[in-house]
């Protein structure tokens, strides 16, 4: 699906230069910029944290009397959505390329006062290599071997090529200006590109509006878990909260736990994996940076299907605990851990145990099983099941998701592309 999305917007440009090319659209090449403009607004809205939430929050809206099908597909297509930022951010460096050869071939930006003609084709040339560098650092190998450098680099690439982008526009008008064309640097297009540019800024920095150091009170039930509890906001099922050493350093991703929607308190429960989550737990915080503006992911949608098994191993039980605990009902837990109360203490396991029809599997004296025959025989027992979720690192989410749909039983899991 996300190869889809992402070839889909791909298509969709190609029409429209298709069309260009023949004829049928009038697209000078002055007008370049701005179809790489309006990608790469599509582009940035559909990481947007805010635009998430509307998406998902109406998406989940969609009553459970529609086909089971129509709601699985929806559910596939929201969480693939990132083939659509990735897709317009190719194209808009595409488009971007196509404007700085045009140029250079004396095609575009070729009225105008001589310097501002240099810097215009110069900034385009350097958007070009911004753009498709923040696109060929993005590529999955890549961002998974090095998650680190590749977030800084989309952070800071990406703020400087926003600046690039203003300039751009900036010598832009004024070399339209000197033209004598576009009614002094402005005209639809230009307008047009203004507010796409001031759009994309706000979407950037959104989420920073909502950046803030909070108290945090640690609690260490092992010593390779730590609960974060926060006091305020109660985060909806299913999103999940950043939390940094500093706003500028890197940031760590975890699912947010409430107990009620319009609770007090809401909690993160980090399991040591990696250097930093095992320093965390080693020196457990008082204080850290968070992003109050929490992310749906595919555990959010849950809620468009009547009931659902959730598979969760280990510290992959977090985003299942608000929906046990907010809606109960709706959610059969398989929950596969190496013993889960010295693991997490005893309110989680307590929590588990008191979901409907709960298959806690130690693993410690139960040995290791088979995920995807014990998800599939819950599922099949409980009857009425519409969906499998899982929650898991990569090997068993394949395994399980894969399993569950070749048996014809639709089956979610993260597919790791942020
Ligand atoms: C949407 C999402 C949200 C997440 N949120 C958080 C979070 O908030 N906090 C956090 O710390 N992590 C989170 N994670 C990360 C993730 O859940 C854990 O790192 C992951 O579940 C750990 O998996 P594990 O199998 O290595 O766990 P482990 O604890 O290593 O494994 C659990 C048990 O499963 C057994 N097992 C493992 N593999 C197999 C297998 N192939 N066959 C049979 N048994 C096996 C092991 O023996 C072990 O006893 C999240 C992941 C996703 C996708």
């Amino acid at each position: 699906m996300y190869k889809m999305l992402f070839l889909l917007v791909v298509a969709v440009n190609a029409v429209v230069l298709g069309l260009s090319l023949w004829g049928s659209l009038r697209l000078s090449p002055d007008d370049l910029p701005l179809v790489a403009l309006v990608n790469l607004a599509v582009s940035v809205a559909a990481r947007n944290e805010a635009a998430l939430r509307a998406f998902f929050w109406l998406l989940t809206r969609a009553p459970h009397k529609l086909p089971r099908g129509l709601r699985v597909a929806a559910c596939r297509l929201s969480f693939h959505v990132g083939g659509i930022h990735s897709g317009a951010a190719t194209t808009a460096a595409g488009w971007l390329a196509y404007f700085a050869v045009q140029a250079v071939r004396g095609r575009a930006a070729t009225a105008g006062p001589a310097v501002a003609v240099t810097v215009v084709r110069v900034l385009g040339w350097v958007l070009v290599a911004a753009v498709a560098t923040l696109c060929a650092s993005s590529v999955p190998a890549f961002r998974a071997a090095h998650h680190d450098a590749w977030e800084l680099t989309h952070r800071y690439l990406g703020w400087f090529t926003l600046g690039v982008l203003w300039a751009f526009l900036a010598i832009d008008a004024v070399r339209r200006e000197g033209a004598g064309g576009g009614g002094g640097g402005g005209g639809a297009g230009a307008i047009a590109a203004w507010v796409l540019t001031a759009a994309i800024t706000a979407s950037v920095a959104l989420p920073w509006v909502f950046v803030r150091r909070v108290a945090v009170t640690s609690l260490v039930p092992h010593r390779n878990t730590v609960v974060l509890q926060f006091a305020g906001g109660a985060p909806a099922a299913g999103t999940s909260g950043r939390v940094s050493h500093h706003p500028l350093g890197c940031w760590h991703s975890f699912a947010t736990v409430a107990a009620a929607r319009h609770g007090r308190t809401h909690a993160m429960i980090v399991s040591a994996v990696g250097d930093w989550t095992r320093a965390l737990v080693e020196s457990p915080p008082c204080a850290l940076w968070v992003r109050r503006l929490h992310a749906p992911g595919f555990m959010y949608n849950i809620r468009m299907f009547r009931r659902v098994v959730v598979l969760a191993t280990g510290a992959g039980i977090a985003p299942v605990l608000p929906h046990l605990l907010q809606s109960p009902a709706a959610v059969r837990v398989v929950w596969v851990c190496r013993d889960p109360e010295t693991a997490f203490g005893p309110e989680i396991p307590a929590i588990v145990a008191e979901g409907v029809g709960s298959v806690v599997h130690d693993t410690a004296t139960g040995g290791r099983v088979d995920m995807t025959e014990l998800v599939l025989r819950v599922a099949h027992d409980a009857g009425d099941v519409e969906a499998v979720f899982v929650v898991s690192g990569r090997s068993v989410t394949r395994a399980v998701v894969g399993g569950c749909l070749v048996q014809g039983v639709p089956a979610f899991g993260a597919i790791w592309d942020s």
